[in-house]
């Protein structure tokens, strides 16, 4: 068999792989995208049941990078980004059993129960306290040292666990929120930084960049479709097994099968967008040595829980959804209130709302039969919601055994390899969450560097 001449070669048809497809196509370069699974997007996936529009994936997005926004624009009349309800910013803690709201300014935050009052006090001593020279310190060691116990424990904590389904005494600061790492390192502390970055002249492409939280209409399935179509189906091979690259020269030799049929491309361009996991055993060219310390990437397991209820009989449910402290015992993270953030997800009168079970501290909880983790939602959304007349018309139990990269301390050592063996062997861009941050905007704004790459090499 003759192989084929491509000038890229992306493996992954995820949000990453996808994108990293559209800026090449856009810029007129012959690829392939392989892809495992027998359909495009990865862990994104919207479904539908009747009226209810729910996601079994990832729910939200935030316009955080210019490259979300330039992505929707260049899917302009293929795909329709929705911004959010205006009450996004409404967002509610579990304390004592009881929500509250998370403050959003400085007389919200004076009279919130979430914090202790010597915590209150303490935080107007935040731009003064030293800058921390552990760059392994721990997100919950950092947030104690400059903020507090409380601060800690019903801010960040339920907020990591809304992001990472993390726990903030494993994940690094540099590594997980390296954003917030150099508001200390740079300006010495995180409320003086904050002030002094948003006073620093932005450019019209950062500008861009907002906190708006998006999906788009007809659920993120939507935006994948639009990428595939834009991409071309022509160029996206699914069911692939076997994948196999080897190094010939300045060249790589990519060898599978999609179903029944050999594929073989030679390139100088791979782009891997897959999971760390999915690594070993690849590349012939790199040992197992090398591929360890990027493939152990501990990666959060979590069900998520889709409940649609025709008619909503619970408390109000404005607002962008709550999350529960780990302090608080539970046996959920949080809920998603959908239906108040999108329009067209639920009938009307009715609602949609997405329960997150799990994470990095209850991962167990995941392994339970479906029917159980059905019964204990149901259990603690009848008490968190105050329904009495419990009878959704949708209960969907979704499972994702490996859902978020948790950046830990081995983090540097794995920044260090992805880095070393692309210096190593000129052409290969080992990408994907593994590394750059593991949200949305994050996954478009690295697609985008690594089409980039390639682009300038020819
Ligand atoms: C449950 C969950 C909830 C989330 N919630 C949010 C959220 O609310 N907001 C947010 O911003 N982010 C969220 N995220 C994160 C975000 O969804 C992901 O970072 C992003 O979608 C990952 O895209 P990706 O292309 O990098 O990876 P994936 O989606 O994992 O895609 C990788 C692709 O590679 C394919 N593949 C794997 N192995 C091979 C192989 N050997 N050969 C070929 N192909 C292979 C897979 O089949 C898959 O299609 C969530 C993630 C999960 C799992």
């Amino acid at each position: 068999m003759q192989p084929t001449y491509k000038e890229v070669v992306v493996i992954g048809a995820g949000l990453t792989g996808l994108t990293t497809a559209l800026r090449l196509k856009i810029k007129n370069k012959d690829f392939v995208v392989i892809e495992k699974s027998d359909r495009v997007g990865g862990v994104i996936h919207t479904a539908v049941k009747g009226e209810f529009v729910y996601e079994e994936g990832p729910n939200t997005g935030v316009l955080g990078t210019p490259e979300v926004v330039e992505l929707f624009e260049e899917l302009d009349g293929k795909c329709k980004l929705v911004p959010a309800d205006k009450n996004v910013n409404k967002r509610f803690i579990l304390k004592n059993g009881k929500w509250e709201l998370l403050p959003g300014g400085l007389i919200g935050g004076v009279r919130t129960p979430l914090f202790r009052f010597s915590d209150k006090l303490r935080i107007l001593g935040e731009p003064f306290r030293k800058p921390g020279t552990d760059p392994h310190e721990t997100l919950a060691e950092m947030v104690k040292r400059r903020m507090g116990l409380s601060f800690l424990e019903y801010a960040v904590d339920p907020f990591i666990l809304g992001v990472y389904a993390g726990d903030p005494n494993i994940l690094v600061t540099k590594y997980a929120l390296p954003k917030l790492y150099n508001l200390e390192q740079n300006y010495g502390s995180f409320i003086g930084g904050t002030i002094k970055k948003a006073k620093e002249k932005k450019s019209e492409r950062e500008k861009k960049a907002t906190r708006e939280v998006f999906s788009a209409e007809g659920g993120l399935s939507s935006l994948i479709f639009a990428l595939e179509k834009s991409v071309g189906k022509e160029n996206i091979i699914l069911n692939c097994s076997g994948l196999k690259i080897t190094k010939n020269g300045t060249e790589y030799l990519v060898c599978g099968n999609s179903g029944e049929t050999e594929y073989q491309y030679r390139t100088k361009n791979i782009i891997t967008t897959i999971p760390a996991y999915e690594l070993p055993g690849i590349f012939d060219f790199i040992s197992e040595a090398e591929i360890k310390p990027i493939s152990t990437l501990f990666y959060a397991k979590t069900a998520e829980v889709i409940l649609g209820f025709d008619t909503w009989e619970g408390i109000s449910i404005d607002g962008f959804g709550g999350l529960i402290p780990f302090k608080e015992n539970r046996d959920i993270l949080g809920v998603m209130f959908l239906s108040s953030l999108f329009a067209n997800r639920a009938p009307k009168g009715g609602a949609l709302i997405t329960v997150f079970v799990g994470g990095v501290r209850k991962g167990h909880l995941v392994d339970l039969s479906e029917a159980e983790i059905k019964s204990l939602v149901e259990k603690e959304v009848k008490d968190l919601m105050q329904i009495t007349n419990f009878k959704p018309s949708l209960f969907v139990v979704w499972k994702h055994e490996r859902a978020i990269p948790q950046y830990l301390k081995d983090s540097g050592e794995r920044f260090e390899m992805v880095e070393r063996l692309q210096k190593e062997n000129h052409g290969l861009q080992i990408g994907g969450n593994l590394r750059d941050g593991i949200g949305m905007a994050d996954r478009i704004k690295q697609a985008f560097e690594l089409a980039q790459f390639s682009i300038d090499n020819g």
